[in-house]
């Protein structure tokens, strides 16, 4: 297929779905604020009608991508270009002599919480990617486990995890140098071009056409590599599958409350996660006997609570976790096999509701498009839309003119430059237009996000 058809077909299962957004909240907004009977019966009735167009119009453009004859297509280009990416990272990371191989050194132990790690993780495997050095991973004495990473995943390289080198400098130091230490991405300088949102320009191409959102299939691939279970977290996998009885197809919910709350992120009721799962099912053509939930929290509290309120679906979670963490456990080594079977699990399901703000599910959405060819619209954000953290500036840029018809919303003309605050997820996000430095709503739809492709090193010698 060209990269247009493709585009495009996206675009209109993106507009199908952004214009059901606007519709749903411009009538509640009516029902709400009508004290006519009539009439809030009329929207209820408009509200169902065009829920089953929108179900119709989506159901119809994802079948497009299996009939127009190049599904085959997609699976394999998809294949190719993750094992190419794998093959690569395997060889920057297993160099023939470790005595004289080039080597960026990356401490895991940023102040903050496992999701922010492995993000703090993915950035310095990406830096040593883009300059071609081996990366170090420094973890003894982790707060999560003070054995240190490879207590639970398999170490980054076969042949090399000695710092020892014969020249040391700091980032950026320079070519000469045989081992350069990176500091964290707060407070690394010069910005290195190669952390998100940019991607391998030789890649940039290859990956527009096959997936909705390049960044998350390039993030992916990094975990998909860095967070390999060794073999006793493997079993530990296995084993809970079975214990929990794990299957598709399901959703993964993760409720993120204890210190974020207030904090970093607004609280959440479950009734707003609910409502999502409730609106996922139903969209689909044909219904599930069982609807299967997978939930995920830091806070025991809401599993049981779910668990009672929504008995009409099979939610499981891993309990023996539930049962036993709590905040002040939050960094100890139960919680750590806790999080990562909590993130695995919700990156296996078909659909994930959650927080964006959250870390956790970042990372269990970038995961996922490892197991899909195109997850990018698998989800459901109560609140932001997908960043990566510290990244550099990345503005989406306007496909259609904009003019202001509400207080509050600003004008877009093709080619503007926009810095996206948020979607609202009722037709509008909130931005500022670069040219005229005005911040206000506008309707989402009126976006792209483009690419950001960067001369990587090609790892022609492979
Ligand atoms: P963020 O603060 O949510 O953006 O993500 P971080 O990963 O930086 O910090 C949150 C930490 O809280 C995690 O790393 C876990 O230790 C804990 N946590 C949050 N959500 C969950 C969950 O669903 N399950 C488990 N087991 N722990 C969680």
């Amino acid at each position: 297929p060209t990269l247009k058809y493709e585009e495009i077909r996206r675009k209109i299962r993106n507009d199908v779905q952004e214009m059901w957004y606007f519709i749903n909240a411009e009538l509640n907004k009516i029902k709400k604020n009508t004290q006519s009977h009539n009439l809030k019966n009329d929207i209820e009735t408009m509200i169902d009608h065009f829920n089953d167009y929108k179900k119709s119009l989506a159901i119809n453009v994802d079948k497009l991508s299996n009939i127009d004859g190049y599904a085959k297509w997609r699976e394999k280009e998809s294949f190719e270009i993750s094992e190419l990416v794998q093959k690569r990272f395997s060889y920057l990371q297993n160099p023939q002599n470790c005595s004289s191989a080039k080597k960026l050194i990356c401490n895991i132990n940023k102040g903050c919480g496992f999701g922010c790690q492995i993000h703090h993780l993915v950035y310095c495997f990406l830096v040593a990617y883009g300059t071609e050095r081996t990366l170090i991973l420094k973890s003894k004495g982790w707060r999560y486990q003070k054995e240190g990473w490879e207590s639970v995943f398999k170490p980054l390289s076969d042949t090399c995890l000695s710092d020892s080198g014969e020249t040391h400098a700091n980032w950026p130091g320079d070519q000469s140098k045989q081992v350069i230490t990176l500091p964290i991405v707060d407070n690394v300088y010069p910005k290195p071009i190669f952390q998100p949102p940019s991607v391998p320009a030789d890649l940039a191409q290859r990956l527009q056409k096959i997936h909705g959102y390049p960044l998350v299939w390039w993030v992916g691939q990094v975990l998909k590599y860095l967070m390999r279970p060794n073999e006793s977290t493997k079993i530990l996998l296995e084993n809970k599958k079975q214990k929990i009885k794990f299957n598709n197809p399901i959703v993964g919910i993760h409720i993120r409350r204890t210190d974020k709350v207030g904090t970093e992120a607004a609280f959440h009721d479950i009734d707003e996660y609910m409502l999502k799962v409730q609106q996922y099912f139903d969209s689909l053509e044909t219904k599930p006997e069982i609807k299967r939930i997978f939930l995920a929290s830091d806070d025991p509290k809401v599993i049981i609570t779910a668990k009672k309120r929504y008995l009409e679906y099979e939610i499981i979670a891993d309990t023996d976790i539930a049962q036993t963490a709590s905040v002040s456990r939050r960094y100890s080594n139960l919680s750590l096999q806790g999080i990562i079977i909590d993130i695995h699990f919700l990156s296996l399901c078909d659909y994930l509701v959650c927080t964006f703000s959250s870390q956790v599910c970042r990372v269990a959405y970038e995961l996922m498009q490892t197991q899909y060819l195109d997850a990018s619209n698998r989800f459901a954000s109560l609140d932001d839309i997908y960043y990566y953290g510290g990244q550099n500036p990345h503005p989406q840029i306007v496909i259609l003119d904009h003019i202001p018809k509400r207080e509050g919303e600003i004008e877009l003309r093709i080619n503007d430059e926009i810095e996206v605050y948020g979607n609202h997820w009722d037709g509008y996000s909130k931005g500022r237009n670069l040219r005229t430095s005005i911040t206000g709503l506008f309707p989402s739809f009126k976006v792209k996000n483009c690419i950001k492709s960067v001369d990587f090193p090609k790892y022609q010698a492979l």
